[in-house]
């Protein structure tokens, strides 16, 4: 029980200094700070790599994938813009950890995973956490999610090698997209993509050079 208790003291420790650390990294918008300060990351993480749960770097999950640096989770949570009023839809459930930050300034966030036994932890996640506004599928996230849609956000958690037009579609106007595509040399640029009011067009920004595991087509039921 001391022992539980001295790894709780510490992580929250963490969780506080990682905030700052986040701060001082440039990081302003006070609500995917909330968010990322109201998120237990050692909860996402496998247990032998608790001790790191707050550690500024991304993290091996099970099936070759991983959770993403926290530096990256606020840094796409607040070009997001959030004011809590928003349905988000994510690509790359992953470990949950990114959909739960989500959770707390978004009205509803829907998250796509291609992975089932992924999908089944980061539910279970959910569950234990109370977090009731997150709706998660077994899907190819490439097509995103047409019954939901439009959104007023999209985040993709994976890299794609050109942006998914069906996604593009399912955007709100004045909605934007959060997006890691692949440039012309073997870098990944993380993308914003707000299209302005009528949809006349897209505007496309780049944000930073990123790597994300890639964005893969058809479902995967682990059991291969
Ligand atoms: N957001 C996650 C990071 C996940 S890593 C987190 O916070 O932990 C990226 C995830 O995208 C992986 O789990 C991978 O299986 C998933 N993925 C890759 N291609 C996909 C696709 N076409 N549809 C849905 N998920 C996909």
């Amino acid at each position: 029980m001391i022992e539980t208790d001295n790894i709780n003291q510490y992580l929250m420790e963490q969780r506080a200094r990682l905030i700052m650390l986040l701060r001082g990294m440039g990081i302003r918008d006070k609500s995917a700070l909330a968010a990322i300060e109201h998120t237990p990351r050692e909860a996402f993480v496998p247990a032998a790599l608790r001790q790191h749960a707050y550690d500024n770097v991304s993290l091996p999950i099970r099936y070759g994938q991983t959770i993403s640096q926290p530096f990256i989770v606020a840094l796409m949570t607040a070009h997001l813009s959030l004011t809590g009023k928003e349905r988000v839809l994510e690509i790359g459930t992953g470990s949950g950890y990114q959909a739960a930050v989500l959770s707390h300034i978004s009205r509803r966030v829907y998250t796509i995973e291609r992975i089932r036994p992924l999908l089944v932890e980061a539910d279970r996640l959910f569950k234990q956490l109370k977090i009731t506004n997150v709706t998660s599928r077994l899907a190819d996230g490439r097509f995103g999610w047409p019954e939901a849609a439009p959104f007023d956000r999209i985040i993709v958690t994976c890299g794609a090698s050109e942006i998914p037009l069906h996604l593009l579609e399912q955007i709100k106007d004045d909605g934007i997209m959060i997006i890691p595509v692949d440039g012309d040399s073997g870098e990944q640029k993380l993308k914003k993509i707000t299209w302005n009011a009528g949809r006349s067009e897209a505007v496309i920004k780049d944000i930073i050079d990123v790597r994300f595991v890639p964005l893969l087509s058809d479902i995967d039921n682990g059991d291969g």
